[in-house]
């Protein structure tokens, strides 16, 4: 009897537990925006809708300041121009060192650090070939070789010279261009990700267009299942990872191309050849800073797949998951706890041991 009565003692603690749960974040609020050339979407939840908006403005307006920052496409003479340092960096490059504000410092310093740890595979510098390219114009086409030789010594890390005592920033050869393609939806992402937290927000999913950070575990309490989506196949997924407090980010061959005479042209270049990398069709790094997995996720596309997983491997924290040209499905090893792998047809599951 007494049993009894303890195991409705449970059951009740348990409803209990669980209607405070289901209370604790039974509103939800969402908003999207078109930002970095990417569709933002930010969904946050707790207990009172009226109090979860104000801080998904103020995540999209941090946003929309980093984005102004980080820029390089305004047209010279316009105001979005004038207030972009990577347009004033860019302007000055083989001129003059040109002060910038403190985000902008910490965003290329970070990229500078990590350009070097992946020796050169992620290059914010390489702003002279890409825009030979032109892959978000009307037509973009294969430059000519001879167009991409000589922009090639133009993209370099080593020109890229950060004083933090001045807080100024120079690229020490004319020509030189920043792009900061690669890193700066990570950072602004993460940005956004520090508001909510200040905020009080401790439920939240933001969906950058391949960037995923989530603050705390999803509505069920469990961890956040982020889909990774096979490169080939629309709808169709090559894995799911789950997340809690932390951030997956890919890299893919398919978000921007073009093809010609079947040859697939994407706009994740190797730096050293001036031409689409070529290992990988999707390198997905999960870990807890956004800004650091959008950086590494480029970097590891970029290397081949041994090296990519060495360099993950390497740092604390940092998981990978690649889908490769040769259709295999590798991971860093530490990931198999938190992977599913759904390889549907043609890719073969690699796990590397
Ligand atoms: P992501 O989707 O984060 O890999 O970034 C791709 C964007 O980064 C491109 O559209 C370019 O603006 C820029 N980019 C392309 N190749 C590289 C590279 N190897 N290193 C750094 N930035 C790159
Ligand atoms: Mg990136």
């Amino acid at each position: 009897m007494i049993k009894g009565w303890g195991a409705l003692a449970v059951l009740l603690i348990a409803a209990v537990a669980l209607y405070a749960w289901k209370g604790a974040s039974s509103a939800e609020y969402s908003s999207q925006q078109f930002l970095m050339d990417t569709l933002i979407t930010i969904k946050v939840y707790g207990k009172d809708r009226e109090k979860l908006q104000q801080p998904v403005h103020e995540a999209f307006a941090e946003m929309r300041r980093i984005a102004g920052l980080a820029d390089h496409f305004p047209a010279a003479g316009t105001a979005a121009y004038a207030a972009s340092d990577i347009c004033n960096i860019n302007q000055h490059a083989g001129i003059k060192p040109v002060v910038v504000q403190p985000d902008t410092l910490e965003m290329l310093s970070f990229a500078r650090r990590y350009a070097g740890l992946s020796h050169g595979a992620f290059d914010p510098t390489v702003g002279a070939v890409m825009e030979l390219w032109d892959f978000g114009g009307e037509s973009p086409a294969v430059p000519r070789p001879e167009r991409i030789r000589q922009a090639l010594p133009l993209c370099g890390f080593r020109y890229l010279v950060i004083d933090r005592d001045n807080s100024t920033v120079y690229l020490s050869k004319k020509g030189v261009k920043l792009d900061l393609g690669a890193s700066a939806k990570g950072y602004a992402t993460e940005k956004a990700y520090q508001i909510l937290k200040k905020r009080g927000i401790d439920k939240a999913l933001i969906d950058a267009g391949g960037n995923i950070r989530t603050i705390g575990s999803n509505r069920e309490g469990k961890p956040w299942r982020i889909g990774i989506k096979d490169p080939r196949k629309d709808g169709a997924l090559a894995g799911i990872v789950s997340v809690e407090n932390g951030s997956a980010v890919t890299s893919g061959d398919y978000y921007r191309f073009f093809e010609r005479d079947a040859v697939r042209y994407h706009h994740i270049l190797d730096p050293r050849t001036g031409y689409p990398a070529s290992h990988t069709m999707s390198a997905t790094v999960v870990t807890q800073d956004s800004a650091l997995a959008d950086i590494l996720s480029t970097a590891c596309f970029v290397l081949p797949p041994q090296e990519a997983l060495a360099l993950a491997s390497g740092i604390t924290g940092v998981d990978l998951l690649l889908v490769t040209s040769d259709k295999r499905i590798m991971h860093t090893p530490a990931l198999a706890a938190r992977v599913e792998i759904t390889p549907g047809s043609g890719y073969r599951y690699d796990p590397g041991r």
